[in-house]
């Protein structure tokens, strides 16, 4: 029985399996694209908190000017 295919290859489109680290298709290393758009959801996280971070200063500045 052939196992099912949950994974593509975001490069080549070929199905992959789940663990899979490298499209044996194209021999891309599929590890680094998930690293990559992590970090990118990292740095997203990391400017949204910095700008509430920011408002929040901002604001009790103010306060403390008033
Ligand atoms: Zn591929």
């Amino acid at each position: 029985m052939e196992r099912r295919t949950d994974k593509r290859c975001p490069f080549c489109g070929e199905g992959l399996r789940e663990e899979a680290v490298f499209c044996r298709y194209c021999n891309r290393d599929l590890e680094d694209e998930e690293f990559l758009r992590s970090r990118v959801r990292v740095r997203q996280m990391a400017m949204l908190l910095l700008a509430i971070f920011g408002i929040g200063v901002l604001l009790a500045l103010i306060g403390s000017l008033r």
